[in-house]
């Protein structure tokens, strides 16, 4: 039997760690994992990597080192053929896979909803690990420009924060990107706090419809305290570059986040199977495809109904559950049985306020402030797969509760630059000497002595521009 999952997120990881435990005496067993990045980031923690209590690779888990046996491949899903049972993916270098399955397990999660508001390619996500290192930069790199200048608008828009949708993740992330300023303003002496205006704005009646009304409410109690504006009932209608409309009003804002909503994976939402309106695939309480019953889904990317007939929410405590059962129900059916419907009652929902606050719903119980906080951290420590990595995220946590917060800003793009810049310059000043002196012996031609030259002259070109 072979069995191929896509995606290696909260769903996709736990149904092959579940499937490995549950066929280990099935040596006929072949399981696949196909997955974009070679790691699984537990989302949960992204917004502390992004205001860096965290180290960024802290919050994944390369998938390998989860695995026992199940076969991993780095590689972009593209397309489903479910008459032929097979899926097609391509790897970074362009190698193409055909992978055939007797049972495909779709779990390949969703993306932020760019559909809803026009311009929304103008706005930052905050959904991969790449989203949590973008938006650190993009701020530090704003506070570093207001420090410079002394123009009043110009420094206004570039300390003006704009979160669009106050969901779950809207939510905790301006909370911690508020714990992130406060931390890091005491290395700009020239920021004063109430200068940098936190905006959040909901186009739905409340924030946090994820969780009870009083706890919202408490959470916007906490987040006001700290000088977050919040508006509800307020639609963005348009993002620009720096600027976003709403009905009556328009806000300048050098950083603008979009967390409004997701949408499913366009390659599950392009499955010639059976889906529901919103393009999530739509299965069974088995979790099985209603058309297809070669192909199960799960987590973002699947409609799967609830007692009550409604789907269950995309949230990964649900993930995790269903992948638990989705792999006991493929086994069942391997060995010639029935699987069964899958039923859940959320344990509670927590939201992280940052500043060590949190509101939270547990089994029934109410918790706000430190207990809250302490209890999500420790809940999502215990999500993540090894425990080299939990060990790791507390000695993260430990050195940010006694050290300064770390305002290095790592741009990948920008150093890359500099180094094409820089061998660019190496060329040219060689082409120069060539021509001036045609015997000349030049003595880095090789490929390895060029990146050194490169660097050497990177520099000293920017020695001598700070000279100037
Ligand atoms: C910032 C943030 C914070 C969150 N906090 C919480 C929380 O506190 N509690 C909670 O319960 N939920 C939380 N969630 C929601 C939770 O992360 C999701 O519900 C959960 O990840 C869904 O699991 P999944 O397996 O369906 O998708 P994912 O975990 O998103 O996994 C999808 C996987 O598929 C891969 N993939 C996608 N497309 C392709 C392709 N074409 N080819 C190959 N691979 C592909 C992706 O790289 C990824 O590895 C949060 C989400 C975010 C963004």
């Amino acid at each position: 039997m072979r069995i191929v999952v896509l995606g290696g997120g909260f769903g996709g990881m736990a149904t092959v760690r579940h499937l490995e435990r549950v066929l280990r005496r099935h040596a006929d067993v072949e399981i696949t994992l196909v997955s974009r990045e070679n790691f699984f980031v537990l989302t949960p923690l992204l917004f502390e990597a992004c205001s860096g209590s965290l180290e960024l690779r802290h919050c994944a888990q390369p998938i390998r080192a989860a695995l026992r046996r199940a076969r991993f491949i780095e590689a972009t899903v593209e397309s489903v053929d479910v008459d032929r049972q097979l899926v097609r993916a391509v790897a970074a270098e362009g190698g193409v896979y055909s992978l055939p399955y007797d049972h495909l397990v779709v779990a390949l999660g969703a993306s932020t909803n760019d559909r809803l508001i026009p311009g929304s390619s103008n706005a930052l996500t905050f959904k991969t690990m790449a989203d949590a290192l973008v938006l650190r930069n993009h701020l530090i790199e704003r506070f570093e420009r207001a420090d410079a200048t002394a123009d009043a608008a110009q420094r206004c828009e570039c300390l003006t924060v704009v979160v669009i949708g106050g969901g779950l993740v809207g939510v905790e992330l301006v909370g911690e990107l508020t714990a992130f300023v406060d931390d890091v303003l005491r290395y700009y002496p020239r920021i004063r706090r109430h200068e940098v205006r936190f905006r959040l704005f909901e186009a739905g009646p409340r924030i946090l419809p994820e969780v009870e009304a009083k706890l919202a409410e408490t959470a916007a109690r906490v987040l006001q305290r700290r000088g977050v504006e919040i508006q509800t009932s307020a639609a963005v209608r348009w993002i620009e570059a720096g600027r976003v409309r709403l009905d009556s009003d328009t806000i300048d804002a050098a950083t603008i986040v979009l967390t409004a909503g997701i949408v499913p994976s366009a390659v599950a939402s392009a499955m010639p199977v059976l889906r529901d309106h919103r393009g999530r695939i739509a299965v069974d309480a088995t979790m099985r495809s209603r058309s297809h019953p070669q192909v199960w889904a799960l987590g973002d990317c699947a409609a799967i109904p609830g007692p009550d007939g409604r789907p269950y929410p995309a949230l990964a405590q649900h993930a995790i559950r269903e992948a638990r059962h989705l792999a006991g129900n493929i086994k069942a059916v391997g060995d010639g049985g029935a699987a069964s419907g899958f039923m859940f009652r959320s344990l509670g929902t927590m939201v992280s306020l940052g500043h060590t606050r949190a509101v939270a719903r547990v089994f029934g119980v109410r918790l706000t402030g430190f207990p809250a906080w302490w209890l999500r951290r420790t809940y999502y420590l215990f999500q993540m797969p090894r425990w080299d990595r939990r060990l790791r995220i507390v000695l993260d946590w430990t050195v940010a509760v006694f050290f300064r917060p770390d305002i290095t800003r790592v741009d990948l793009r920008v150093e890359r630059e500099q180094v094409t810049q820089a061998r660019q310059f190496v060329e040219k000043s060689m082409e120069v000497a060539r021509s001036a002196q045609p015997g000349m012996a030049l003595p880095a031609t090789s490929s390895n002595a060029m990146p050194r030259m490169a660097e050497e002259a990177g520099q000293g070109a920017s020695n001598r521009g700070s000279m100037r």
